[in-house]
């Protein structure tokens, strides 16, 4: 091993391979659920001290665990607590390559925080849409690695759809430059899509080419409250029928939800009455301001008149929607601050939603009284975050410890059900490696095998996530 420390201090300088002192930033994952430990944390600086980390590893047989911003919510980006595994932080990679305004790209090396990336879109008057709420933190080979969705998906899809070429360097320590900002090519297998959505076992993702938009000319958020969550798919309905290709976010919390939100951040504004289901609605539009406002306020004027909602709020300025989304970006943090929870990122077609939560709630409650959903997420995407809390007053990791396998098997056999998955937008890491190798089908699992066996054969990269 200190043959391998040696090669990766000469590839990278002494000073970034870390192998002392507090190393939880790289080794405890976000929602302290995974704890490893790294035979060292290695920081590159550029695509070609990558490559040289990555022949120095095979050469030494060393496995190695790629990670971004560590926001990543399935365990993957974390070391396992042998002690032999490289942490490779790909943070240094923070560099804009290109911009080209007519072809609407933007090239980024991986580590590029996703705002750092918006950001500079905005100032090249363009945009990149994808959003979430880890944008301060994740970086965009994070992103890509997890085929991340997040709020804007509805109109402008994934992770997946925003990227046009990557920069990846293999297993063996070779880079792969596909960087192309082509929208066609045929040219055999695509490779890109591969390694989208692949969480660090096919290889590293050193740079990528992103598809840019234009900047709509307005923007709106609007918040509505409901009775339920088939009054939510109605709006749904009615805001694609008016907005088309304008209602660009659909958001869905239930109640307890906002409370855990207004329990532990009381400052945030709470513009309506606790209701069921709230709704948070994003439009834009290419025309401009008055008649984006005048089309969302027909909207729910509709809505209302129809009875789907009984409240809306529609935001007044850029502070206002910020406000309105700051409160659905609070859930996660007022979550983790509640304590720990079982974690269900599910996707169901959006017309079983409405059942498949009264029936589960249900089904639930019979089978551990007194728990506690906070449900929400991307309606408009069929995705929501399905996430059981304890019970009010039980310690919450001794009921994760004794019922987490339980209640992971009701939930995901809903799941199976009415033919959902059972990772829409986290992943798999190692949270969920278990649960897909039983729930794949087989034939599925076999060639996802008989990819990483010809990209990866000897299993380095990663190990012991996603397969
Ligand atoms: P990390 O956590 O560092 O890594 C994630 C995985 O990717 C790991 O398996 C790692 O090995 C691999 N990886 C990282 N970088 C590379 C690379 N350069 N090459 C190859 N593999 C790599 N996710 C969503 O999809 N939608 C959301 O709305 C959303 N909201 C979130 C809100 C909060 C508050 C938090 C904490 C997380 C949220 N996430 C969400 C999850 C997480 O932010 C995303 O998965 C994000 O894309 C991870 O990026 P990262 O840079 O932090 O990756
Ligand atoms: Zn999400």
């Amino acid at each position: 091993m200190t043959a391998l420390l040696q090669a990766l201090r000469a590839c990278v300088g002494p000073s970034q391979v870390l192998t002392e002192g507090d190393l939880s930033a790289w080794e405890l994952d976000w929602r302290k659920r995974f704890r490893g430990r790294a035979l060292a944390v290695v920081r590159p600086a550029d695509t070609a001290q990558v490559a040289a980390v990555l022949q120095a590893c095979a050469a030494h047989g060393a496995s190695v665990v790629p990670q971004g911003g560590n926001t990543g919510l399935v365990g993957g980006g974390v070391p396992d607590a042998s002690g032999t595994q490289v942490l490779l932080s790909l943070t240094r990679l923070n560099r804009i390559r290109a911009i080209d305004r007519a072809n609407l790209t933007l090239t980024a090396e991986a580590g590029c925080v996703l705002q750092a990336v918006q950001q500079a879109a905005a100032e090249a008057g363009l945009l990149f849409p994808l959003s979430l709420a880890a944008e301060g933190s994740c970086t965009i080979g994070g992103n890509l690695a997890t085929n991340a969705g997040g709020t804007q998906v509805l109109r402008f899809g994934n992770a997946r759809e925003l990227c046009l070429g990557l920069e990846v360097v293999t297993a063996d320590g070779q880079v792969w430059d596909g960087l192309s900002g082509l929208r066609k090519d045929n040219t055999g297998y695509d490779l890109r899509d591969l390694f989208i959505g692949s969480e660090g076992t096919l290889g590293i993702i050193t740079a990528a080419t992103l598809k840019l938009h234009p900047r709509p000319a307005a923007s709106g958020t609007a918040l509505a409250a409901t009775g339920s969550l088939a009054q939510c798919v109605g709006l749904l309905q009615l805001a694609q029928a008016r907005l088309g290709a304008g209602l660009t976010g659909f958001e869905v919390m239930n109640r307890f939800a906002l409370e855990l939100v207004a329990r532990h951040f009381p400052s945030l504004p709470r513009p309506l009455p606790a209701a069921p289901w709230t709704v948070l609605l994003e439009q834009a539009d290419s025309e401009g301001e008055a008649p984006a406002r005048a089309r969302f306020e027909a909207l729910l004027a509709a809505a209302l008149e129809e009875g789907l909602i009984d409240d809306a709020v529609v935001a007044e300025s850029l502070q206002q929607s910020q406000a309105l989304w700051h409160l659905r970006e609070s859930i996660p943090l007022a979550q983790a601050q509640e304590g720990p929870n079982i974690k269900h990122d599910i996707a169901l077609p959006v017309s079983a939603i409405p059942d498949f939560v009264a029936r589960t709630d249900a089904a639930l409650a019979r089978a551990f009284p007194g728990v506690r959903l906070v449900d929400f997420g991307h309606l408009g995407d069929g995705n929501l975050h399905y996430n059981v809390q304890a019970p009010e007053g039980q310690d919450a990791a001794q009921f994760l410890a004794q019922q987490e396998h339980a209640v992971n098997t009701l939930v995901y056999d809903a799941v199976a059900a009415v033919g959902g998955s059972i990772s829409a937008e986290h992943g798999v890491g190692a949270l969920k490696r278990e649960e897909l190798a039983q729930r794949k089908p087989a034939v599925a699992l076999q060639m996802m095998r008989a990819i990483k066996q010809a990209l990866d054969p000897q299993h380095r990269l990663n190990p012991g996530r996603v397969l």
